[in-house]
């Protein structure tokens, strides 16, 4: 039998961590939700979907935003209506 109190802290834990790792990946929200239904398993599953852009030369996944690829250096153009902040 699962203690309740297990049960909870891993029902807040869970989806907490999921959204931990699905920052990383631009996917908070799908992070959490698959970690609250799936686990650990879901942690992993989110961790493999990445929805961040690609670098259209080397084709690793860059930050959103980033105007140059942190891999191999290319620049990328700033998108229409984006603006660069201002000190
Ligand atoms: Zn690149």
């Amino acid at each position: 039998m699962v203690e309740p109190l297990l049960l909870i802290s891993w029902v807040v834990v869970s989806p907490i961590v999921g959204a931990i790792i699905g920052q990383t990946r631009n996917n908070r929200a799908l992070g959490a939700v698959l970690g609250l239904f799936l686990g650990p398993l879901g942690w992993l599953l989110v961790l493999l979907n990445d929805a961040r852009e690609k670098c259209p030369e080397c084709k690793g996944h860059v930050a959103d935003g980033a105007v140059r690829c942190q891999h191999c250096g290319a620049t990328f153009e700033i998108p229409a209506g984006y603006e660069l902040k201002k000190p």
